[in-house]
């Protein structure tokens, strides 16, 4: 199979000459990048980009299923979620440890302690951590402990956190900000991709219109033009977009039906008495029973629900 190798020219330079380029030995084609975001494009990646995440490539055929609390609340709670979510086909463990609050009144997070109770909650059922990092200062930390690094919407335009993520080597979960369009998100990726980090999934989470309704207004339409513009996977999230759990199931397999690479949902033992976003958590049973549905949909889409990490037999 014949192939080529792209070679992606970025900078604020002076512009390049296209054809002193092209008469260079091997150049089969100089293509200019249309849009600003250039390294997020998919015109200088045609392929999708995989991100490993415990065995799969999210991007690929399997679905990413990540699953647990909003927030860490303490250790018991996320080892129990944690075996819960797993059992029920999850992927990788959510959970909150720095919490960007509207309200400073509200529980702001357990700090290093959830990041630790994290740890150990993977530790006892082999599911990778998926949690966020607010302060740039706090990317060596969070990487000690985490698996993948989500900026969260609020900062989806945090420069300092951007750059930051994008020195490190982790995969980062980038949420599209509520405010903001598809190209300020590629953009914001742009910025973490710069950098040199291109393990970067992109996140939906719904958007703020005139609908009060639900708490967002889940933007679907961001899926399939995301897959077309961009390489990088996009993963939904319709727990904060829809914000009623009663909902949840039905925008998640909408966003799986339109493309989506996977899905981060909220799941709590006993949402009634959540620390934050209970009324949008589904209960355990629930859960299990969206991952179901899921398994059924992904065929109808080219995809498959991967198989939860099993516990590796010791050779006979
Ligand atoms: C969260 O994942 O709990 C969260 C705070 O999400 P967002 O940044 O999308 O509001
Ligand atoms: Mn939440």
């Amino acid at each position: 199979m014949a192939r080529s190798t792209i070679i992606g020219v970025i900078g604020r330079g002076t512009p390049i000459d296209r054809d002193k380029l092209s008469l260079l030995p091997g150049v089969q084609q100089v293509v200019p990048v249309t849009h600003p975001y250039k390294i997020a494009s998919r015109e200088f990646h045609p392929d999708d980009t995989l991100v490993p995440l415990n065995g799969i490539e999210v991007g690929g055929p399997n679905l990413a299923i990540i699953a647990g609390p909003c927030s860490v609340e303490s250790r018991e709670q996320i080892i129990e979620t944690a075996h819960a979510v797993r059992e029920a086909g999850a992927t990788a463990l959510r959970g909150g440890a720095f919490k960007p609050r509207t309200s400073p009144y509200s529980f702001q997070g357990l700090g290093e302690e959830g990041l630790r109770y994290l740890a150990e909650a993977r530790e006892a059922t082999g599911l990778p951590v998926v949690t966020e990092v607010m302060d740039p200062a706090l990317v060596p930390l969070v990487c000690d402990y985490a698996d993948v690094l989500q900026v969260g919407a609020r900062n989806m335009q945090n420069y300092a956190l951007l750059h930051a993520v994008g020195e490190s080597q982790h995969p980062v979960l980038l949420k599209r900000g509520m405010s903001n369009t598809i190209e300020e998100l590629l953009m914001a990726a742009e910025y973490i991709l710069s950098h040199g980090n291109m393990r970067v999934m992109l996140c939906e989470r719904g958007i703020r219109t005139f609908e009060t309704y639900t708490r967002n207004t889940f933007d679907i339409n961001a899926i399939p033009v995301l897959k077309h513009i961009s390489h990088l996977p996009v993963i939904a999230d319709p727990s904060h977009a829809v914000g009623k759990w009663e909902y949840v199931e039905a925008v998640a397999m909408g966003a799986v039906a339109a493309g989506a690479d996977g899905i981060i949902v909220e799941v709590h033992m006993h949402p009634e008495i959540a620390q934050s976003d209970g009324q949008q958590s589904l209960k355990p049973e629930r859960f299990a029973a969206l991952v179901e549905k899921l398994r059924q949909l992904a065929p109808v889409v080219g995809r498959q629900v991967a198989p939860s990490p099993q516990v590796v037999e010791p050779h006979a």
